[in-house]
């Protein structure tokens, strides 16, 4: 099958990576101007010219990126099926869109207003009571276009900070730390939950996910698997869909959610039986979906701003280096590192030394080594 990817980056080619053996062709598809796929053919598209040229060559249609215009999709799915669907889209890149349809379905989710200019903004901080976060409604990740209000008067100062004419602004959560749940849904309604990673940031960028994240409690499994089969099913989603919670001592709070595969699913390429890229590739040409249990435990470790020393790391008979080739530059993912092991302990040794061979990489604490 001839598969068009909306967006050009690392998922995209990570996508084609596990698409190929499935005797499948990759067009990529891309608005920015700056693909890094680096395989497949790529059409680059600045001014909206080759929408028709690219259709032609696909037979079917999925994406890698959210933030691309609705109206694109939806031109698209007059024409040939995309999978997730313009609706899964159009929600995913709206944060009230979002936090309303979590709300719907009884998915809790931190209190939360929409402010639409510096009063509103300092009105909904007094009335959530501070500390608050203020984000962007529209086009914000990995924590850009946010702030956090510790007062009600850092609602000028937010307000500029940020830029955007519309924002959401969020109780502040205690959490005691942040997991996330990847699930696949096929075209037929099949449905297939990963084990949960525990994701750990830096300066706003994810740089640890460990799976199955540990010691979680079966409650709280449950509550996960609920409110992503809820999502998905509610969205008629087909493919990946991810969902960012916070764990706290109530429970779990939704954050966010993505309609494509996502960076705390990397881990599952050596880690499950079937990774969240064949799984998506699987759901979006109408085949079964593969087996999700994992392969021991995992730890993905992200590769920012700095390659490190490839050979050391290729050195380690249990690191498995995935690249993206692309140009290094502060703060730019350029590739992860998955890490299997029997055991959590044997996990940590090994991600400490293979962390130890990247640059600038944040000590890997988390749940495990907090113990
Ligand atoms: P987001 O872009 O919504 O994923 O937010 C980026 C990061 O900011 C999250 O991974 C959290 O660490 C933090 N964050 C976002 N929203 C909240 C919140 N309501 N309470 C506490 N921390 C938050």
């Amino acid at each position: 099958m001839r598969i068009g990817v909306l967006g050009a980056g690392q998922l995209g080619r990570m996508l084609a990576l596990s698409g190929y053996p499935l005797a499948n062709q990759f067009v990529f598809y891309d608005l920015s101007g700056s693909p890094s796929v680096g395989l497949g053919e790529v059409i680059v598209d600045r001014n909206n010219e080759y929408l028709d040229d690219f259709l032609s060559r696909v037979d079917r249609v999925t994406y890698e990126f959210e933030h691309l215009p609705v109206d694109v999709a939806e031109r698209i799915a007059a024409e040939k099926p995309v999978h997730p669907s313009p609706r899964s889209l159009r929600i995913c890149q709206n944060r009230e869109a979002e936090k309303t349809l979590f709300g719907d379905l009884g998915i809790p989710t931190p209190q939360w207003r929409i402010a639409e200019s510096p009063e509103a903004l300092q009105q909904a901080a007094e009335e959530l009571s501070c500390p608050v976060v203020a984000k962007s409604n529209t086009e914000g990740y990995d924590g850009k276009g946010q702030a956090v209000l510790k007062s009600p008067e850092d609602a000028k100062a937010a307000w500029s900070s940020i830029g955007h004419p519309k924002l959401i602004v969020e109780k502040f959560v205690d959490f005691s730390r942040e997991i996330s749940v990847i699930a696949a849904r096929g075209e037929d309604g099949e449905l297939a939950v990963y084990p949960m990673a525990e994701n750990v940031h830096s300066e706003g960028i994810l740089r640890y996910s460990i799976a199955p994240a540990p010691g979680l409690s079966a409650d709280i499994r449950e509550d996960a698997e609920r409110y992503i089969k809820l999502l998905l099913n509610e969205l008629g989603h087909v493919g990946i869909l991810a969902l960012e919670l916070f764990e706290t001592a109530d429970g779990l709070v939704a954050n966010e959610m993505a309609p494509r595969v996502h960076n705390s699913g990397h881990w599952t390429m050596e880690g499950a039986e079937t990774s969240q890229f064949e799984n998506h590739i699987r759901a979006v040409t109408g085949m079964p979906l593969g087996d999700v249990t994992p392969r021991g435990v995992s730890c993905m470790i992200n590769i920012i701003g700095s390659n490190g020393s490839s050979a050391d790391i290729l050195k380690l008979p249990y690191a498995h280096l995935h690249l993206y080739d692309k140009q290094e530059r502060p703060g730019r993912k350029l590739g992860h590192i998955n890490i299997v092991a029997d055991s959590y302990e044997e996990l940590i040794w090994r991600v400490r030394n293979c962390a130890s061979f990247l640059p600038n990489c944040p000590e890997f604490d988390c749940s495990l080594t907090s113990a």
